[in-house]
């Protein structure tokens, strides 16, 4: 086989220049550490906004719950959705007012649910029969708008499953909200988190068309449609751009409602974070485990309990960068801890030049979202993910 030299898309991730800055700024400091860039998260968050003007936007705020990035939402004027009272204490502690904040988790304990509500929170999310009557009594008179479920295919990191009930559950339990004094607001879905068909929204927005009109026959006005996350960030495996996205779902509801859409929000959590971020790692290891074994490990100082739990099962594929030259040589990559589920790349071969040495230094592109908050506290002894805002 012959062997090519290492290459890497460096500009589609970072400029040259800013590139430059980012090593500037990582050179004294001890890896690994996630670097935040606040202008690109603000940047996203215009651009979501010039796509989608039809759309009022809920920051996921589990995506990314740093204070500086949360200050810099609200400041450009986001929403915020929160799957917590922590994440809501936080907000409330940074100024956030409470009308700006959804409450999307759907499972909830009592006492929470009553302590946003006293918060002042009056939007909240729900998919049970259960949870429908313990928000009627603890949180009286909200808002509460109904998620579906909807499969995840062709997304990256699905999440639905888990959340969202049938349209025909659904159905009664709008009933159920609305004998019991809540106010039915609207629908919501999640097509799975990265998602790449955009057909997924088409169904989701179908069936939210569906119960609107069976609501209406019972004299329940619907007034909103959540569209969830789902938007795309920039890893190895290709999407199609926010436009295309924005575009298609605009036909779509276009399509389903005609020109009196329904109030539209969207709870975008990685398309708004994730390509603000690099995380900054040192090779702790290179080894073989046997003589004649074709590919060489390639041990790094971050892992799955360091902040890269999405990649599981290879599910999100980062852009990798090493600045070495040399010949490109596939590797088996891995994170530092004892615990063997912590391989990062093994199906899937990263390619390095075969220079790469212990001590060298890669970055690991798109990781401002579902990174730093997901690091474990001291598993192996390994302090959480540090992370510094620019
Ligand atoms: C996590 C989550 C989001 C964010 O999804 P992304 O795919 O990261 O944009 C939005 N809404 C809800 C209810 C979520 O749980």
């Amino acid at each position: 086989m012959r062997k090519e030299p290492y290459e890497f898309p460096l500009e589609e991730f970072i400029s040259g220049e800013e590139f430059k800055k980012i090593k500037k700024f990582s050179r004294d400091k001890e890896t690994p550490f996630l670097i935040v860039d606040l202008q690109k998260v603000d940047r996203m968050y215009d651009k979501i906004i010039e796509n989608m003007p039809f759309a009022k936007i809920h920051y996921a705020v589990k995506a990314n719950p740093l204070d500086e990035v949360v200050l810099s939402l609200k400041n450009k004027g986001s929403n915020f959705d929160v799957a917590t009272v922590y994440e809501l204490d936080q907000l409330l502690s940074l100024g956030v007012e409470p009308e700006r904040i959804s409450y999307g988790n759907t499972i909830k304990k009592e006492k929470d649910i009553a302590y946003a509500f006293e918060k002042g929170v009056r939007l909240f999310a729900t998919d049970s029969e259960s949870d429908v009557k313990k928000l009627s009594k603890y949180a009286p008179g909200s808002r509460v708008f109904f998620r579906i479920l909807t499969e995840s295919d062709g997304a990256d990191w699905p999440l639905s499953r888990k959340f969202g009930a049938h349209p025909d559950l659904i159905y009664k339990i709008i009933m159920k909200a609305e004998k019991l004094g809540l106010e039915p607001y609207g629908l919501s879905f999640h097509v799975g988190s990265q998602q790449r068909d955009i057909g997924q929204w088409d169904s989701a927005i179908a069936k939210c068309k569906y119960l609107f009109e069976a609501a209406a026959s019972k004299g329940i006005k619907l007034k909103m449609i959540n569209l969830g996350g789902g938007f795309p960030a920039k890893y190895l495996s290709p999407t199609n751009d926010l436009e295309t996205y924005a575009r298609e779902i605009y036909r779509f509801l276009s399509e389903d409602f005609g020109d009196e859409l329904p109030e539209i929000l969207i709870e975008p959590g990685r398309s708004l974070t994730a390509d603000a971020g690099i995380i900054v790692s040192e090779v702790v290891m290179v080894s073989k485990k046997a003589r004649f074994n074709q590919y060489r490990w390639v041990f790094l100082d971050v892992g799955k309990f360091g902040g890269l739990i999405e990649t599981l099962d290879e599910c999100i594929k980062y852009p990798i960068y090493c600045e070495k030259k040399g010949c490109s040589e596939e590797v088996i990559l891995a994170g530092p801890t004892c615990d063997s589920m912590d391989i990062l790349y093994e199906d899937h071969k990263y390619s390095f030049p075969h220079t790469l040495r212990e001590g060298n230094r890669v970055y690991i592109f798109t990781t401002g979202a579902y990174t730093q908050s997901y690091s474990s506290v001291s598993f192996n002894g390994f302090p959480p993910l540090k992370a510094y805002v620019i």
